[in-house]
């Protein structure tokens, strides 16, 4: 079942997209912390967004730069803004879709479904600098080569490029790489740092992976570091 996440911060009109989409057959997630709703997002990977504009704590815009910035998810805007201007925006940022609020219904599920069939078959692809990760098979693009990387591996590069700069917490690693973050196995999670940070630099890639103690992980230009190594 494909999955539509909703980003819409009235609650009826949240509702009555919810119900609708469910109807027609999607399964739908919301995501209603809008400063974290691009990270939020980027962790759900659903197979399209649906995005209002005018959101308290952040914009839509913005969200939707940051979205596609990482990565190929459709973003549709929904909006009651109709200036012009707003659409050009949005388009420029990236989103695939956009359309004014109220609209008919039977419109806006052709749309989604127009969408969803462009999209159908792509691979799910996060950016990086230099490079492309497939969130699907941990599939690393550098170099004009590719190299499927270990599951775990893959999980935390994947984490940590989520991220987007900022540190990742071990509680967070965990979890991206169990499931869980219950017990944390200190451990298990520095031997596969350990092996990422080799696999980093056997790539020769333009990044590595800053460790600061107490605080977390996160990855930055290569020469960028700021000198606490954990
Ligand atoms: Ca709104």
């Amino acid at each position: 079942m494909k999955q539509i996440a909703i980003v819409e911060d009235e609650p009826l009109m949240r509702e009555e997209l919810e119900t609708m989409l469910k109807k027609a057959g999607y399964e739908t997630m919301e995501v209603c912390d809008f400063e974290t709703a691009a990270e939020h997002l980027l962790q759900l990977s659903p197979d399209l967004i649906l995005l209002d504009l005018n959101l308290p704590g952040a914009s839509g815009f913005q969200i939707c730069r940051s979205v596609k910035q990482k990565s190929s998810i459709p973003v549709f805007v929904l909006t009651s803004r109709e200036q012009m201007k707003d659409e050009l925006l949005a388009l420029e940022l990236g989103a695939d879709e956009y359309l004014t609020k109220p609209c008919r219904k039977e419109r806006l599920l052709a749309r989604i479904s127009n969408i969803l069939k462009r999209y159908e078959g792509r691979s799910n692809l996060l950016e990086g600098d230099g490079f492309l990760l497939d969130r699907q098979t941990y599939t690393l693009y550098i170099n004009g080569r590719s190299v499927i990387l270990p599951k775990n591996q893959g999980k935390i590069l994947e984490t940590l490029l989520i991220q987007d700069g900022r540190m990742a917490t071990k509680q967070e690693l965990c979890r991206a790489l169990w499931g869980t973050e219950e017990y944390i196995d200190e451990n298990a999670l520095q031997v596969n740092l350990t092996r990422l940070k080799k696999t980093i630099a056997g790539l020769d890639m333009n990044l590595q992976i800053e460790t600061v103690r107490g605080v977390g992980h996160r990855l930055v230009r290569k020469g960028k570091e700021a000198g606490h190594e954990g």
